[in-house]
């Protein structure tokens, strides 16, 4: 059955995460258990992190680079989780996934933007979802398609996902570009004209690849009204198993919050 996909039409009703910024950092990737909660438990030290990000799953391009830790990670997040008294969310791509990241009390799960672009894998973790009070985030597709974005918050929506937000991280191109993923904000900024209630978010580490542009990405989002940051930490970037240049010590991180003009 064709329709629009406009929001009087989904069923999403509620604000989560309600404050605004909301601030999401952690590593790209769970490593070892010393690494995430050295992590963890430097970012909560900074006081300016409301939610810990870890990958556990991770969707890489090519065979044989780290693909996660998987399962063996969720403990050592859950201890992190008791240890900060902060939130965790985890990228989820399939069921299973799913069922394992709420076992050990993950608070909101992400879709990644390689799992966005496939309505199968969608559809199927909105099934699992269904009936389970949970916050999910949804990150764009890898490119810039809208209709897909929308049809992702729509699936979910459908099966009774109430806590929808929107995570922006940038759009693939083929070639060297001045960004890793581009911004192209006047996509993200359509999808808030469409989705007026859903909160929206911006990943600078994923759109810039690199630390350098964090802060200008960062800062762009917050003069865009955006409702907060999610940005890639590691105790030790240069060596992390994953997005090595792209990820900020937790006291860079502070100081790269410090540095940027929220609004009033
Ligand atoms: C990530 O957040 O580490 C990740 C894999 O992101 P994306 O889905 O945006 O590529
Ligand atoms: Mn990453």
């Amino acid at each position: 059955m064709p329709y629009a996909s406009t929001a009087a039409q989904l069923a999403v009703t509620s604000h989560f995460p309600g404050k605004k910024p909301l601030l999401i950092s952690g590593p790209c990737s769970a490593e070892t258990e010393e690494q995430l909660l050295a992590t963890c438990t430097q970012l909560a030290a900074t006081g300016r992190v409301d939610m810990l990000r870890a990958g556990i799953w991770k969707p890489r391009t090519k065979p044989g680079m780290f693909e996660g830790i998987g399962k063996p990670g969720l403990p050592w997040l859950q201890k992190a989780r008791e240890l900060t008294g902060l939130p965790t969310t985890v990228e989820v791509a399939t069921p299973q996934h799913v069922e394992d990241a709420l076992a050990y009390d993950v608070d909101v799960l992400w879709i990644g933007a390689r799992t966005t672009v496939n309505p199968f894998s969608v559809q199927a973790l909105a099934d699992a979802l269904r009936g389970v009070k949970v916050p999910v985030f949804i990150k764009n597709p890898v490119h810039p398609d809208l209709e897909l974005w929308l049809g992702a918050v729509e699936r979910l929506a459908q099966a009774g996902v109430a806590d929808i937000g929107l995570i922006h991280r940038g759009f693939a191109s083929y070639g060297n570009t001045e960004y890793r993923n581009a911004p192209m904000w006047h996509l993200p900024i359509e999808m808030k004209r469409r989705l007026p209630e859903l909160p929206l978010i911006c990943d600078p580490s994923h759109i810039c690849g690199n630390r350098t542009g964090l802060a200008a990405v960062a800062q762009q989002s917050i003069d865009l009204d955006f409702d907060g940051l999610m940005l890639e930490s590691h105790i030790d970037p240069d060596n992390a198993w994953s997005d090595a240049k792209q990820q900020v010590t937790p006291q860079r991180l502070a100081e790269l919050l410090d540095s940027l003009t929220w609004r009033q």
